[in-house]
């Protein structure tokens, strides 16, 4: 009979690591611009003892263990709380992407089945806009204090987040439950059709916060001041929260203030030495300190994923501001953290040029994520850096399924040698990996546009374009754009007969007016006589993404 381990059995809590950095690093600063317009100062013994009162408060409240608690909100403190007071009770924390379309919102929190949604100032209009398509949220929390309440709103019954957590005494003990509980959950557009929740456990979400504090990761340390650009509604800011308390870092929140001008000023005043966001983010901030002249005092590394780190922006940021850039690979079905790019020792040897050509990969897998890739039987390809294949991965904080559906996403891989590898969760993205286990993204088959950082889902725009009465057929392809990464361009087939001939590029876009956000609009329209199509009928995008990758977009 096997011999059992003699260790405590300690269930790997989320509410483990804010008691964690409570206990151990108390006194460290918690800073946030807040949407109010003022800089704010707390510690993470208060946000602790703060979370516990949110806990407190939401159980008067009436929400029981698993029910879904919504947030629309910027980074900052109460935001921190309400991660920490929702997953450390029981309940499940719901970050929802405030972009989105208010339709696309509700729907959201209706599949989720949100109880309680708590949001910033800045979406009271949006909240107000909602609510009546929100028939499960009994709790709308306006995450402000008395005297920023509105006068009068359409919302029934809102509640003041400060009043709320202020009435409570925080004697609350941190219940103690299974690990493999639901903590928090994230939908993404990443696929077609209608978003899907990824739901995390207090498990992999602890998981993944060790794994991506390492040296080869984000190397994060107490000695860090970190600001994580990347929202909180995005994938839970890539785990930052989570990792910032694991090892107790003074932790720096930028509210809605992103731009260039607001986030090197913070920059400084805070001694930020550590960030994290999406390439178009560090455009701005890259203009603003270019047209300036200025330069970093103390910012060192920051992570750059979510789109393909352009291999100018890597280059400017490490040799003009000494700034090193750790390119990194996940997705929300991944936590989402799967590769990072880090040299080895013997890389570290090679001409300068190799190492930066190495940097420009999306990197090596870190400990808790498997990868590779496969041919469209599921085969597994050499890892030569040549053989391009479908990117499978798998691990510990790894989605199986999404939530509330039945299928699993799964798909069976044999390895190299023949034999059954088992399952895997295939990212859509399409990759080659070279023998030292470096991965490169060299294309996505999943059919989406990926525009700063948020995803356009092709189905939507197209579907919208096609309700348009003298359009025959409209495909959507993202065409490289130097701010946003991708922005979609519609091709479209027009009507045979008067209604079609007379269709303009103007007629297209006003139509989608009120019908999806205005980022989501394509920039451009080209008309066509035929959109290529495989034998069973689907679009061949491919073709059009070849065809017109050197279209010229308006005001490009
Ligand atoms: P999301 O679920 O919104 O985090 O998006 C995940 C997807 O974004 C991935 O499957 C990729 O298609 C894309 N992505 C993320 N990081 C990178 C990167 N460094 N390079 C290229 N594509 C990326």
């Amino acid at each position: 009979m096997a011999l059992m381990g003699q260790m405590m059995s300690m269930p790997l809590l989320i509410s483990s690591l804010i008691q964690h950095a409570a206990r151990h690093s108390g006194d460290t600063e918690i800073v946030s611009k807040r949407v109010e317009g003022d800089l704010h100062r707390t510690t993470w013994a208060a946000v602790e003892l703060r979370s516990r009162q949110l806990a407190q408060a939401l159980a008067r409240l009436g929400l029981s263990a698993g029910e879904r608690v919504g947030t629309l909100g910027w980074n900052g403190y109460r935001h921190l709380e309400i991660y920490y007071g929702t997953s450390g009770s029981g309940l499940v924390c719901h970050t929802i992407n405030p972009r989105l379309f208010p339709e696309q919102i509700a729907w959201i929190a209706n599949d989720a089945d949100d109880r309680a949604l708590c949001f910033d100032l800045t979406f009271l209009p949006l909240v107000e806009k909602i609510a009546a398509q929100l028939p499960q949220v009994r709790h709308f929390i306006l995450m402000t204090d008395r005297a920023h309440m509105p006068a009068q709103t359409a919302i029934p019954n809102l509640r003041c987040y400060e009043e709320l957590v202020e009435a409570e005494d925080g004697r609350y003990v941190w219940p103690e439950f299974d690990e493999n509980t639901a903590s928090s959950i994230c939908y993404t557009s990443g696929t077609t059709g209608h978003p899907k929740g990824a739901v995390y456990s207090h498990r992999s979400s602890v998981l993944h916060a060790y794994g991506a504090a390492l040296p080869d990761a984000m190397a994060a340390s107490r000695r860090d001041v970190i600001l994580p650009v990347v929202p909180m509604f995005h994938v839970n800011a890539w785990g930052l929260p989570y990792s910032t308390a694991l090892v107790g870092c003074k932790l720096v929140m930028p509210g809605p203030h992103l731009d260039g001008k607001s986030l090197y000023e913070l920059f400084e005043t805070e001694k930020v030495t550590f960030s994290a966001g999406v390439p178009t983010v560090w455009l701005g901030l890259l203009n603003y300190v270019g047209a300036n002249q200025l330069k970093f005092s103390t910012f060192k590394r920051t992570v750059i994923g979510g789109s393909a780190c352009p291999p100018a922006m890597l280059r400017t940021l490490m040799d003009d501001y000494g700034v090193d850039v750790i390119h990194a690979w996940g997705m929300t079905e991944m936590s989402p953290l799967g590769t990072l790019s880090r040299l080895s020792s013997r890389q570290l040897e090679l001409p300068q040029e190799q190492q930066r050509r190495l940097l420009e990969k999306q990197g090596k897998a870190i400990f808790g994520v498997d990868m590779t890739v496969v041919d469209d039987a599921g085969r597994e390809l050499p890892w030569d850096g040549k053989s391009s294949g479908n990117l499978v991965v798998r691990g510990p904080w790894v989605i199986e399924s999404y939530f509330g559906h039945d299928g699993s996403p799964l798909i069976r891989v044999a390895g190299a040698d023949g034999r059954d590898a088992g399952l895997w969760f295939p990212t859509g993205d399409v990759a080659a990996i070279d023998a030292d286990g470096f991965m490169q993204i060299t294309d996505r088959s999943k059919d989406v546009i990926k525009s700063g950082g948020e995803w356009i889902s092709s189905i939507d725009v197209e579907n919208i374009a096609m309700a348009h009465p003298a359009v025959h057929e409209a495909a959507v392809i993202a065409v490289p754009h130097p701010k946003w990464d991708e922005r979609p361009l519609l091709v479209v087939v027009r009507k045979p007969g008067e209604a079609g001939a007379a269709l303009t590029r103007e007629d297209v876009l006003g139509f989608y007016e009120g019908k999806i956000a205005k980022w989501q609009v394509p920039d451009d329209v080209v008309f066509v006589d035929e959109i290529p199509h495989t034998a069973t009928g689907k679009m061949l995008k491919l073709k059009l993404r070849e065809q017109f990758k050197s279209h010229q977009l308006p005001g490009c």
